[in-house]
């Protein structure tokens, strides 16, 4: 059931098909290159780009810019008490600043660092500090098509195969990300992330959980997870939340706000090292990089994700998606996860190898037909890696309406009509350094 209803409004418009056409083209068939308002339904990711509510709105007027001690901070520090239950908060601009903070604390040279899947900014700051990042993914969680009501979880086999294979004292972190962003969005069950808890506190490496999507994830628990069927998200939330040492999270994600981030801990000794870096790259412990304005809304945005309705009204939103575009054969990445409806792009076109980059024809395909903006997340983004082709269409929470969705799904539909005619892509420049080059490089049709 929604629970908001819209108060101001945004226009959008769909430009001409030639207008697309060329739009795409000057892009380098790279959509991060295309202008937003050449855009009619952006789904490139649901990173910051929700819609606030009232409350959030009223909140910013309030905000304490002092330097040090500002009251709007303290509001944070209570909500992230109330909300994920940690007493000691260390803000930072937003999520990957929270990472820089926690991980530069936390690791050193030759460090091996274990994570259900690492997210690509975890993946770029582990590698930062010259430790080596490895997925403990479970088997079936690439499988577009496995069945399981957690496939975000953590393998803990996988876990201890590393242990014995390097050390355990080279393993002092332990990271579980909730939900799991690079595996679909995927859930994690309370269950897995207290043997993880168990785990990480054998090898006495700090147990860190990448919270980003904790209401979402605390949302498919009570869905699922035997035991929780009477618990409220907010309950869940705080009881999983609780089994890490300490958190990093996005205030962009299920901060409900469209910037900021922090550390939480319960260790005092851990959230002074903490501090000691975000004083050198984030700014003064209370604001870390974040406008005391900002701090206010994320402190009322996190009350807000754990409300009865709001996150049950999004997961419907996915679905919805998801379901149009099963009614319309296209092929998507099920169970549906927490934040997005993954395409499959091999399905799509089956006629192009993973060099031609289906994933980001299929991504201008859409663009082109329709002026929908989704995001490749297969061979162009991640060179290198045997990863599924899919194509991630992230909803913007509390932004869409149905008949956007529908829009979205009949662009799908026609995008592979016309499937046999699609050729692929090749690049034609990429900056140096490979892990981000999906952001900037210029792609072209393949030639003859
Ligand atoms: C978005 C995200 C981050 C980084 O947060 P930013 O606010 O984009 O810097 C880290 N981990 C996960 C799982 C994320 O989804």
């Amino acid at each position: 059931m929604v629970t908001y209803k819209a108060k101001m409004v945004e226009r959008i418009h769909l430009p001409p098909r030639e207008d697309r056409e060329r739009a795409i083209e000057d892009a380098g068939y790279n959509v991060f290159n295309l202008d937003a308002e050449d855009v009619f339904v952006d789904l490139l990711t649901d990173s910051g780009t929700g819609t606030m509510s009232q409350d959030q709105w009223a909140a910013l007027i309030r905000g304490d810019e002092s330097y040090a001690g500002a009251t709007s901070f303290d509001r944070l520090e209570s909500a992230v008490a109330d909300v994920m239950g940690f007493p000691h908060v260390i803000p930072a601009h937003q999520g990957r600043g929270a990472e820089n903070v926690l991980y530069g604390t936390l690791l050193e040279a030759d460090d091996v660092a274990l994570n259900n899947t690492h997210f690509d900014t975890t993946r770029a700051h582990v590698a930062n500090q010259g430790a080596d990042p490895v997925d403990c993914q479970i088997p079936g969680a690439p499988d577009p098509r496995a069945q399981g009501d957690f496939k975000g979880d953590f393998s803990l086999e996988r876990g201890r195969e590393v242990v014995s294979a390097v050390g355990e004292d080279r393993i002092p972190v332990v990271i579980q990300t909730i939900t799991n962003n690079s595996a679909a969005g995927q859930p994690v069950s309370v269950e897995n992330t207290r043997a993880v808890a168990e785990f990480a506190a054998e090898i006495d490496a700090t147990f860190v959980i990448d919270a980003c999507r904790f209401a979402e994830n605390a949302h498919f628990v009570t869905e699922r997870e035997s035991g929780y069927g009477g618990s409220t998200v907010a309950e869940v939330a705080r009881e999983q939340l609780e089994l890490a040492d300490a958190i990093v999270m996005s205030g962009k994600k299920d901060g409900l706000s469209n910037v900021g981030g922090f550390v939480a801990t319960d260790d005092p000794e851990l959230a002074d090292r903490c501090r000691q870096r975000a004083i050198l790259y984030e700014g003064f412990p209370t604001y870390g990089g974040m406008a005391g304005r900002d701090m206010e809304a994320l402190a009322v945005g996190l009350r807000e994700a754990v409300e009865p309705g709001y996150v049950e009204d999004r997961i419907a939103q996915v679905r919805t998606l998801a379901s149009l575009l099963e009614a319309r054969n296209v092929p998507v990445y099920t169970p549906t996860g927490g934040h997005a409806v993954y395409l499959d792009a091999e399905a799509c076109f089956p006629h192009l190898a993973s060099s031609a980059f289906p994933g980001q024809v299929l991504v201008c395909e859409l663009y082109r037909e329709g002026g929908v903006r989704g995001v490749e997340l297969g061979s162009f983004a991640f060179p290198g890696t045997d990863r599924p082709e899919l194509v991630r269409l992230a909803i913007p929470r509390r932004t869409y309406h149905r008949e956007h969705f529908e829009h979205v799904a009949d662009t799908a539909a026609a995008a592979l009509e016309r499937a046999d005619e699609v050729t692929g892509l090749e690049i034609r420049t990429e900056p140096e350094v490979a892990e981000l080059r999906h952001f900037t490089a210029e792609l072209e049709p393949v030639s003859g």
